[in-house]
């Protein structure tokens, strides 16, 4: 049985807010008196330089702590906080059904968040029970409550949990990739910006297949959509995952398309994604692959971009 590996980044990709929202709202007096901050955003702009490079938000909020958040603790995170995310249409649903739709299929099917942000809040919502693991950042604590990081998640590093989770038990030594996990190509890695790139580009490179979410009905969102990231994705579509959604839709249209595609074509997909780039020097090769690439619609499927307003 072949696996299917979906990963996704966590904030705007699986939720509709940030995850820290619920508690910058709480507290929404306390900011404006301390920082005159009005929106939850603003908290991020205002008060991490870096905002969405992870390690700040946090280091902030720990100084934050005590004297605007009452006491934060770990179990308030997860038992308080983390429920009240709001999360994207048709979630934690979608987890389980397409699972069950791929088993059908005869895929097994995993489902990993990465996410910059904490595994208290996360695991404080719905997904948490329904997907195979979270890998994300960590507070400790003492008796006051949170007091220092346990462990970041950088955005840089969203690459190489992929690779250790695809590369499955057997991750320190060196494998094919026949003997690997999860293959590559049957990666669908999830994100909504800037700081997905690096795990989108490394997917895609690969034959796998990267999907930039949007907010639905935001004509704003899909157009920063198409222009930052849509050389780096195959896929744009709201953020729907709804039964009858765009996004489920074109998950299982390709999982059809590389099926049928097996053992038709045997060209290095890694060739044929460094020609669009224009990486070819050699002219015999460029030539070869162009032929190719008339002629192959398992290939021109894997590069056809789907990006979709609705
Ligand atoms: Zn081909």
């Amino acid at each position: 049985m072949k696996r299917i590996g979906f990963f996704y980044d966590f904030d705007l990709t699986l939720s509709e807010e940030l995850q820290q929202t619920p508690i910058l709202k709480k507290y929404a007096k306390e900011l404006e008196a301390k920082y005159k901050i009005t929106e939850p955003i603003q908290y991020f702009l205002k008060l991490c330089k870096q905002f969405d490079k992870s390690v700040e938000w946090m280091e902030q909020m720990l100084q934050d702590s005590n004297e605007i958040f009452n006491g934060l603790t770990n179990e308030k995170l997860e038992k308080e906080f983390g429920p009240q995310i709001k999360l994207a249409k048709g979630l934690p649903e979608f987890f389980s059904i397409i699972k069950e739709e791929l088993i059908k299929q005869g895929f097994e099917c995993e489902h990993h968040v990465i996410s910059v942000g904490v595994d208290s809040l996360i695991k404080g919502t719905k997904i948490y029970p329904e997907v195979n693991s979270v890998i994300s950042g960590k507070f400790e604590e003492d008796e006051n409550g949170i007091n220092k990081i346990g462990r970041i998640v950088s955005e840089f590093r969203k690459v190489e949990h992929i690779k250790n989770i695809c590369k499955g038990k057997k991750m320190h030594s060196d494998l094919s990739l026949n003997e690997y996990y999860i293959n590559y190509k049957n990666v669908f890695v999830f994100g909504d910006g800037a700081s997905d790139i690096d795990m989108f580009r490394f997917i895609l490179q690969r034959g796998g297949v990267a999907i930039a979410v949007f907010e639905q009905n935001n004509n704003e969102g899909y157009k920063k959509a198409v222009e930052n990231l849509g050389n780096s994705v195959n896929v744009i579509v709201p953020r729907d995952y709804t039964d009858n959604s765009r996004l489920k839709k074109v998950i299982l249209e390709i999982i059809k398309e590389r099926i049928e595609a097996e053992g038709k074509c045997d060209m290095d997909y890694e060739l044929i994604h460094n020609y669009k780039l224009g990486y070819i020097e050699n002219n015999e090769i460029q030539k070869i692959i162009k032929k190719h690439l008339e002629n192959c619609e398992h290939c021109q499927n894997k590069l056809k971009k789907r990006f979709y307003f609705d």
